[in-house]
């Protein structure tokens, strides 16, 4: 049975599972979600929901800096810092251990979903162009993609590789899911058509930037202008930038790398 609560929906999801889940637009979702998006709609039109989960990993701490390390830096807010790199915002009780992502990257783009049908080439552009792009940002400037790679395979489990897959039908209703912060690891996008935005390509390029934040190592924040956030979003907000606030505690979050 469905809970009314979206914060509980969020906590019970990360109790069950590994990964973090982004859900799609509005047809697929449930009565108390549909009034959360009228109150949206009244501002914004339309609306995007996110309801994604975070869990922990199993991969080791990359970094060994803390919020009290850095405290002393110009423009440095410890809260802020504790929800997006230790996931403070949803599950303040429990810190996680920093595991930014060490650069640099090495992307895998699936070019058929796990049906086998081919994703068309739009996406698979946009796609990619959007990851270099963001790789770059969440890296805090520090590394970029150096390879990418496209065919019908996987470079899953290999250190220094993310692979993005294209799940048929395991997502259910969600746009998108990432592992967090794990070497080798794995970011699923949903190419139904259902994730679209309005836009050419199957995914917008929200979607894109937030699953690699993820996949590089970051979590939930609570506000909108962050790519990010957790929560529903206006259609107008499908192709934003990381925030200002976003990139300089990526900064700060690879202070240590050369
Ligand atoms: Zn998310």
């Amino acid at each position: 049975m469905a809970t009314a609560d979206p914060r509980e929906r969020v906590r019970r999801a990360l109790r069950t599972s590994l990964v973090h889940a982004w859900r799609r637009p509005a047809a697929a979702l449930s009565s108390d979600t549909l009034v959360k998006l009228f109150h949206w709609s009244l501002a914004a039109i339309s609306v995007s929901l996110c309801a994604c989960t975070v869990a922990p990993s199993p991969t080791a701490p990359s970094a060994t800096i803390t919020a009290d390390t850095l405290a002393a830096n110009d423009g440095f807010e410890p809260a802020f810092f504790r929800a997006f790199v230790q996931n403070a915002y949803e599950a303040p009780g429990r810190l996680e251990p920093i595991r930014v992502l060490r650069g640099p990257l090495r992307l895998y783009l699936r070019t058929e979903d796990d049906a086998g049908r081919a994703i068309d080439r739009i996406t698979l552009e946009t796609t990619e162009r959007t990851l270099i792009d963001s790789a770059r940002i969440w890296s805090g400037e520090k590394f970029g993609v150096v390879q990418v790679e496209r065919g019908t395979r996987t470079r899953e489990k290999v250190p220094g590789w993310i692979t993005v897959k294209w799940p048929s039908t395991s997502l259910g209703d969600r746009c998108g899911r990432s592992t967090v912060g794990v070497e080798g690891g794995v970011i699923e996008l949903n190419a139904s058509g259902a994730c679209s935005c309005g836009m050419a390509t199957a995914i917008y390029p929200r979607l894109v930037r937030h699953e690699l934040g993820h996949a590089m190592g970051y979590y939930h924040t609570d506000h909108i202008a962050d790519v990010m956030y957790g929560e529903p979003i206006p259609i107008t907000a499908c192709d934003t930038l990381p925030s200002e606030r976003e990139r300089r505690h990526a900064r700060f979050a690879h202070a240590e790398l050369q």
